[in-house]
């Protein structure tokens, strides 16, 4: 992780090796706002979660407040800025709904309110209904493991989708999707 940027600290151009200043040694700031940016990942919809995690915890390792208990104030102040924005864009990432919204945002477009999308899809909530239903309906646990079974299938077809719309360039296309998914994995969430 070496880059050149400007020290806030020495106030010059200088070489920054693992977020720190080569000069003067200060933490930097990470400087970017799109999480997949801040884990230097593809932008791609289906992510590698391990890299994501291994990048997640090399960048907590730097920035952790407990690492700055004895220096100075802007530190301590760029290590708990940064520490969260970092755990909050390692959360979306791995929420498979959330990175729709963040890859939609990140091409310039504007997010669709849920409303929008779901009543561009009317067979998707009578899908969604049944599913439903047929949840309610569980008998024994035995049942329950089947439709959990169907459930993570379709979630996992889903998902592949989506990657494929965003492949090729059907933003809209998978953004609607998105409402299936979320829909899909609160259902299995409910199951328990
Ligand atoms: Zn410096």
């Amino acid at each position: 992780m070496e880059s050149r940027g400007s020290c806030w600290n020495c106030k010059i151009q200088t070489e920054i090796v693992e977020f720190r200043c080569k000069t003067c040694k200060r933490i930097q700031k990470v400087g970017k706002t799109d999480p997949y940016e801040i884990f230097s990942l593809k932008k791609k919809y289906l992510i590698d979660y391990e890299e994501l995690e291994t990048k997640y915890f090399q960048l907590q390792n730097i920035f952790h407040p407990d690492k700055f208990v004895n220096s100075t104030n802007e530190e301590k102040e760029i290590s708990v800025i940064e520490s969260s924005n970092i755990n909050n864009a390692y959360n979306l990432l791995a929420n498979n709904v959330d990175r729709i919204k963040i890859l939609i945002k990140s091409k310039g477009l504007k997010i669709k309110s849920d409303l929008e999308k779901t009543f561009s899809n009317k067979s998707l909530l009578e899908e969604i209904m049944d599913l439903q239903d047929k949840c309610m309906s569980i008998e024994n646990d035995k049942e329950k493991k089947k439709i959990k079974m169907e459930i993570k299938g379709q979630i996992k077809n889903v998902e592949l989708k989506i990657n494929e719309h965003f492949e090729k360039r059907k933003f809209s296309e998978a953004e609607n999707l998105g409402v299936k998914l979320s829909y899909l994995e609160k259902i299995n969430k409910n199951l328990g």
